[in-house]
Parts: structure tokens; sequence; C-alpha cells
């Protein structure tokens, strides 16, 4: 991806403390909606005529939007009383830690990547990993100017303790005691950092700009190196009281495969994840490509590996529509290619584990995926904690 320096906004840096709480509402209500005219934001936000004229000259004097007349790119201007986000007025790192590497891009203000990066890891551990973070946030600030925050997404559970973000424990990355990674950043970058449960950002940037847009009730699934799930309710993304909600997995469906970390031979752990679908197959670990390429070319104990990950994933899938109803599930990640190789035994296990509820009314798709939505779910979540007021 090419890098666009000269999209950089000019002049000072942006003083986002010294932005209204209704300039940031309004600003946040462009970001998801994209442009209004000045009457629906008024009648959205529940803002007079003259607080939005007020908050509307504001913004425009900080870069940030512009009135639908002054739009550069349109060939006929646009009407006066639009009000446009101007995306280049601000830069954001998002970072997604994996066991292997660190993925970072840079996003504008309407959350679109411009630029991205890869370092790799020689290991997981904690310095290692702040370290990487660091690295990739300055060489990437070097290309793009002021950035405005970092967001980082990892697998592990996130919570607060006296305010402060911590990252609980992530197996994954073999961390046991709680890190505050947070603050470990933020002394080196010199910007706000917010951290996030992975599969939590990439399913609130989902629910802004993805196909769950429109949909009070999403629940997101990412595959891939394990199973996790993120949930909206009510327009709002539920992290759970510990930060640990989007557990599913441990439903036992009737096969054998690899056990899982509670030692359960049988579960949706025991099939659905890349590393679950090599121990299935018989491959090495990391052997996935091996394995799928076998699927594809015989039915043998591959395939079969493949087929139970579908049916697993189905099951998992009818749990949680069997607890929260939801409007819409999306299944995301790099490790669907069990949906490609067996979707009737994905149906199977959704059917037989849906409790009264008609298959029929049960809305799932698979949104376009690259690893990088990940990273951008997590300069999602930075934008928004930079909005919220
Ligand atoms: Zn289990």
């Amino acid at each position: 991806m090419t890098s666009h320096p000269a999209e950089i906004a000019s002049g000072p840096p942006l003083r986002w403390s010294a932005l209204s709480a209704t300039g940031r509402r309004v600003l946040l209500d462009l970001l998801v909606h994209g442009p209004r005219s000045r009457i629906r934001i008024a009648e959205r936000l529940g803002l007079s005529r003259a607080s939005l004229t007020r908050v509307a000259r504001e913004l425009v004097d900080a870069g940030l939007i512009l009135p639908g007349d002054m739009l550069a790119s349109a060939s006929r201007g646009r009407p006066a009383e639009e009000l446009h986000l101007r995306p280049q007025a601000a830069h954001f790192v998002g970072v997604k830690v994996t066991a292997e590497r660190v993925y970072a891009v840079v996003t504008d203000l309407a959350a679109t990547v411009v630029d991205e990066l890869e370092i790799a890891l020689v290991s997981p551990a904690e310095g290692e990993v702040v370290d990487a973070i660091v690295d990739a946030t300055r060489a990437l600030g070097a290309r793009h100017g002021t950035m405005s925050a970092l967001g980082v997404g990892l697998a592990a559970d996130v919570l607060r303790r006296e305010g402060e973000p911590l990252v609980a424990s992530s197996p994954l990355l073999g961390w046991s005691a709680p890190v505050p990674l947070a603050r470990l950043l933020a002394e080196r970058v010199g910007m706000p950092v917010t951290i996030a449960n992975d599969v939590h950002a990439l399913t609130a940037a989902h629910h802004w700009f993805g196909s769950g847009v429109d949909h009070r009730s999403v629940v997101v699934y990412g595959v891939g190196a394990g199973i996790g799930c993120g949930v909206v309710i009510d327009d709002e993304l539920v992290q759970g009281s510990h930060g640990r909600s989007g557990r599913v997995g441990h439903t036992r469906i009737a096969r054998t495969g690899r056990p899982c970390t509670n030692g359960h031979p049988d579960c949706v752990h025991s099939f659905v994840s890349m590393p679950a679908i090599e121990a299935n197959a018989g491959v090495a670990p990391g052997d996935y490509a091996v394995a799928l390429e076998r699927a594809r070319a015989a039915d043998g104990r591959e395939r079969a590996a493949f087929a139970s990950a579908a049916y697993a994933l189905g099951a998992a899938v009818a749990e949680t529509v069997n607890l929260l109803d939801p409007e819409l599930i999306s299944l995301m990640g790099e490790g669907l290619d069990m949906l490609d190789l067996d979707p009737a035994a994905f149906d199977d296990g959704l059917s037989a584990h849906l409790e009264q509820v008609p298959r029929t009314s049960v809305r799932i798709d698979r949104p376009p995926f690259a690893f990088g939505l990940y990273a951008r779910g997590a300069a999602a979540t930075a934008i928004r904690e930079l909005l919220s007021v």
C-alpha cells in the first residue's frame, strides 16, 4: 500500500483536549453515519440550531469538518447545509499483536487505512511486544506526521482497574500477570493509547463501518489462531464486567478431536481454530496451508478435520442465537476455509443446536476479510475513545 504524504493536514497539530464535548459528539456522528445536513445532526443529537452553529464553526476552524459548499473534491458544490468530515485532518495508528508479529496500520479520521507495516517478533514477551509497537508507531509517524492516538488489539481479556486498562492475561502470547500495556506504551509514544480485545475491536469497527451498520444487534465471530466473538446489543459493544464477554466454544459435539485447554476432546475449541484443524488433520503445527491443500485435493483425514470444524462452528453460532437472538451474525477471520470446503456441515451443526429457532430466520453473512481489519478495528477504537465524552 502506498503512503499519501500529500494528505497530511498542514498547520499546528490538533489539540483534541481543547475540543468541546458537543464537538466530539458531532464528529462521532459524522464518522459513523456519514455527511448529514445540519438539521438532521441537530435533531439526532438533540442540539439547538444555535449551539450546532457554534460547534460547526469550532470544528471548521479546527480543520476537522467542511461545509458541503467548500468541498474541494466536489465538481459542483454540495449544499452548505451539509457537514462533511475532513478525513485527512488527523491520523491514527492501529496495531494487532499476534504471537509472531506486530501488524500496524495508519488510518485517517474516517478510519480508512492509508498505510501499513509489519514487524516480526523474536518472541511474544511483553518487553519485545512493547518495543515493536513503539518502533512501528515511530516509523509510521515519520511517514505521516503527528498521530492523534494509538489503538492496540490483542487476543486477551482487557479489564479496567481504577480507570486504567490492563491486559488481564493472554494465553496466546504467554502473558499470565496483568500488564499495564497502555501506560507502558503511552510513556514511550507520547499520545493517548487504547487497548482492546482484538475481536471486540473488530466487532466495533464492523458495527460502525461494515455490514453491521444499521443493525442494533450483531455478533461477530473471529476465527483464526483461536475463536472468539464480539457482541453488540442495542448499538453498544458488550465488553462484559471483566472484559471477558464473547467466550464461546465449550459446547460439546458428538465427535472426537484435539483436547481443548479444559481437556474436552469434543468441544468447539477441539475443532474450529487453525491449530485445532492442523492437529485433527495430522499435519505439523503451522502447516495449515498443507492441510487445506490436501483437503481440497482428496477426501481423507484432512477434509474430515475441516468438516468437523464447520459443524462445530455451526454449533457455536447456534448457541449464540439461542442466547442473544441477534439481527445479524458475521463470520470473519483468516481461518474460515471450512465454510468453503463443507458449507453443508456448517448448516448441519447450526440446525442440530438451534433451539426452536427456524434456520431461515437466522441471518448470517461472511463479509470480505483482510487481516488488516483487526488493526483498523484497534485504530477505530482509539478514535472512538478520543471522541467519547
Ligand atoms: Zn472445551
